[in-house]
């Protein structure tokens, strides 16, 4: 790379490495359900690394939305992350 972009970096809450942005996916936990982020409101990121370990993230949503379906949560990502690649 010629040229040195400065870009701002978020912590993934689940490996905890610091990341440009980009390569993170910013969601939310509104009403026990896993949303992307909404603008508004507590936020978490996860890294692309780990959203490729459903056995990771599974704990992570778990904290986040503090319980609730593992199953649901799993699916409602796995749509978020669909809906993300194809735009
Ligand atoms: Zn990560």
């Amino acid at each position: 790379m010629a040229k040195k972009f400065h870009q701002p970096t978020r912590m993934c809450v689940s490996c905890r490495q610091r990341t440009p942005q980009f390569h993170l996916t910013r969601l939310q936990c509104i009403d026990g359900e896993i949303t992307p982020f909404s603008g508004v409101g507590r936020s978490f990121y996860l890294c692309r690394d780990c959203l490729e370990e459903d056995k990771k993230i599974i704990r992570v949503l778990m904290r986040q939305c503090r319980g609730g379906d593992k199953d649901k949560h799993m699916n409602k990502l796995k749509e978020i992350i669909t809906d993300d690649r194809k735009s």
